[in-house]
């Protein structure tokens, strides 16, 4: 929109052809704006400036200012050569170290020039000494106009450019002070700004840039993130708004026969009030003659499943047909196993759909799907083929697919007249704003409460040294007739030695057990051959199963009672928790062996910790949260949920992602239809950014 800062990023001073190159390879940045864009990841606080005297070894980076006394070289070994300089503010003298760029050092700095040291002081040799430290002229500085210095994320080959966070530091600042008055143009109405007290967007880019304080930093951040957030929900919201508008829902009037008659034969149990209340979010949304999309979170073995059924069965007494997808075969055929127990005895035809229902049986489903015959159809993602139609379809129930976005439902509501009633089901607790983000349009359904009488699994931690105990204890269990899950680590980055790891692992569990059979399963098997190999732990014929994570989701063997998981450090808490969940499913005592060796991190023994205290799936998640660093959004993406977000932190700034959708929302109900004048600058906007960011695509 703002012309200026669509000039090519070589017409700033500074940048040349070459780093003209580098930074559209390295960073997309091609123009002036790209170059805005690129926030920095941490401020260092350069206001304030220590004496040597005031120095301790736990400081994190401080500043002194003083002047060198001289040089001094040392050669340890052939080729290793160390330039050290001493250097005094007059209170203490310490050491500044180079072991490498001994001529830059001579050519750059020279003896009694009084110079600002910005660096980490740790003690050697009695003294503290600061290894490659930043320094600067101090004449060419004031303190207080330094305020918080910004850092820049650069690349191998930025740096080997000399394109270091410093030199991105400078060019932006360059740029900035550049920048006539009015070169941003504002991107959010002043009826939103002022009530919250929002800076400018020109403000905001010459705070995140060029804070002067902490608090100039803050304000900057919260504009920005806030501006970002804001429009993701709007994006969100509107499309619900939408969507909602063009399309009625069925109304799901009554509970009839079939519910009934489940509920008082079929059953064997109690529900759990968790699972009461649910019912009754479920119920008063499918009779709201809006249609529900509703995602219900419950931790693994809170009887979701249940809740799914009997939400099916209310669809049926109101003359509709319902589905249930999961992700893999595996989950379906248990899923279908599990509903055709529940219903025994009842005419409720259930059928099953994945892809290895071929020929003449798929074509008799597809067939009594629209002829009505079916009430109930268990499948894999075979369900949302376009060759897959059904006479009356009310309701859709997807299990354990957090990628079960927009685009995928939609394919469902072009299944029936109406689109119909959505329920997506997890066990991963997602925290409410992340589900706000990527769930947007979602309401959430919570079961906080587990079936009674179910003995919490015991987790124990053992050193990679114990191997014996753990052994026996696998032997014992199996000799009781349970079964045992035996985790190896798998990530990308590290794919080839993970495998060659797990391979001679299981050969050595072949050895250590022979007198049991052991299956093994994998990510880089043929899926055929996976299932064939689940399909045998399943059913009880090996005693062992050997696998990486791709047994984390949904599979029930409730006679599985060790899950042990090897290299744990490896493993997040969530993941962590979602294998253990894997046991426990049975009436015996379960156990959970985290395994490690000796050489944790602090964070690791809090992670392990954590996991041995409790076994509360939304405790774990929130410690998750805490434990994690700024901006990591590891779980995020471990679920594969593509995130465009450049400077806001749906882990961090909750509390904006909560404001941003509060404001959007009201937005999104002023103007239903994107025509009032006041709001224009909004919608276009938000037009502008769908058409350069691709990732809101897969939103809408
Ligand atoms: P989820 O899908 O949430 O992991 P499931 O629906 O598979 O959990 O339920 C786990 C087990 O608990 C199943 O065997 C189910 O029959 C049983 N179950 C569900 N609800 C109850 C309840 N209220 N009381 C006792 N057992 C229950
Ligand atoms: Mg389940």
């Amino acid at each position: 929109m703002t012309a200026i800062l669509d000039q090519d990023i070589m017409y700033l001073p500074g940048v040349g052809p070459k780093r003209k190159e580098i930074l559209s390879k390295e960073l997309h940045v091609n123009t002036w704006r790209d170059l805005l864009e690129c926030y920095p990841y941490k401020y260092v606080d350069r206001s304030k400036l220590y004496t040597i005297d005031e120095l301790n070894g736990t400081m994190p980076f401080v500043q002194i200012k003083g002047k060198i006394l001289s040089f001094e070289e040392f050669s340890a070994g052939t080729r290793k050569k160390r330039v050290v300089a001493h250097f005094t503010d007059g209170r203490g003298v310490v050491d500044l170290v180079w072991f490498r760029g001994a001529q830059y050092v001579y050519k750059t700095y020279t003896i009694n020039t009084e110079y600002i040291v910005f660096g980490k002081p740790v003690v050697f040799g009695g003294r503290y000494q600061f290894a490659h430290p930043e320094i600067e002229k101090a004449t060419d500085l004031q303190l207080n106009e330094m305020g918080m210095q910004p850092y820049y994320s650069t690349t191998e080959r930025m740096k080997n450019n000399g394109m270091t966070s410093r030199a991105i530091e400078k060019l932006t600042k360059t740029l900035i002070n550049r920048l006539p008055e009015g070169s941003f143009s504002e991107t959010l109405p002043s009826f939103i700004t002022r009530p919250l007290h929002l800076i400018s967007r020109e403000a905001a880019f010459r705070g995140i840039h060029y804070p002067k304080s902490l608090d100039e930093l803050q304000r900057a951040q919260v504009r920005l993130k806030f501006e970002e957030l804001f429009y993701v929900q709007l994006n969100i919201l509107r499309y619900a708004s939408d969507h909602r508008r063009k399309y009625r829902g069925y109304v799901f009037q009554h509970v009839g026969r079939y519910f009934n008659d489940f509920y008082h034969n079929n059953l064997t149990f109690e529900l759990t009030g968790a699972q009461k209340r649910v019912m009754h979010e479920l119920r008063a949304d499918m009779a709201s003659g809006k249609q529900m999309n509703r995602l219900l979170q419950g931790d693994v073995g809170s009887g979701k499943t249940l809740v799914a059924l009997m939400t099916m069965l209310i669809a049926i007494d109101n003359g509709f047909q319902a589905c249930i997808m999961a992700p893999t075969e595996i989950l379906a055929e248990q899923h279908f196993a599990t509903i055709k127990e529940f219903l025994k005895g009842m005419d409720v035809r259930v059928e099953l759909l994945t892809g290895i229902v071929k020929g003449k049986k798929r074509k008799e489903v597809l067939e009594s799907l629209v002829n009505g015959d079916v009430k109930i159809l268990v499948g894999t993602h075979a369900v949302i083929e376009d060759t897959v139609q059904f006479a009356r379809l009310g309701l859709a129930v997807v299990d354990e697919q957090h990628r079960f976005g927009v685009a995928q439902r939609a394919r469902l509501w072009a299944k029936s007249e109406n689109p119909p009633h959505i329920l997506v089901m997890t066990a991963t607790p997602i925290p409410r704003t992340l589900a706000m983000t990527i769930y947007g349009d979602l309401d959430v359904s919570v079961i906080d409460e587990l079936p009674p009488g179910r003995k919490p699994i015991q987790t124990l931690h053992k050193y990679d040294t114990q191997t014996t105990s753990l052994y026996n204890g696998i032997r014992q269990q199996i000799r009781q007739g349970r079964q045992v899950y035996i985790v190896f680590p798998l990530i990308k980055e590290n794919e080839k030695k993970d495998l060659k790891d797990l391979e001679k692992g299981y050969e050595s569990l072949l050895e250590i057990f022979p007198e049991f059979r052991i299956s093994k399963v994998h990510g880089k098997m043929k899926p055929a051959e996976k299932e064939e190999e689940m399909r045998r732990f399943v059913s009880g014929e090996t005693q062992i199963l050997v696998a990486t994570t791709v047994i984390e989701v949904g599979v029930n063997v409730p006679n599985a009672s060790v899950m042990v998981i090897l290299d744990a450090q490896r493993f997040g808490l969530s993941q962590l928790h979602q294998l253990r969940g894997r046991v426990g499913r049975g009436a015996k005592q379960s156990y959970c062996i985290l395994v490690t060796g000796y050489k944790l991190s602090e964070e690791t023994r809090k992670r392990i910790d954590i996991m041995c205290d409790t076994n509360d799936g939304f405790r774990i998640a929130e410690a998750d949260l805490k434990l994690r660093g700024p901006g990591d959004l590891e779980g995020t993406q471990q679920s594969g949920i593509a995130f465009d977000l450049k400077i806001a932190d749906i882990a961090r700034d909750g509390q904006l992602v909560q404001l941003a959708r509060d404001e959007a929302q009201k937005i999104v109900d002023n103007d239903p239809t994107c025509q009032k004048a006041e709001y224009q600058l909004l919608w276009n906007r938000l037009k502008e950014l769908r058409k350069t960011n691709i990732n809101w695509a897969s939103i809408s």
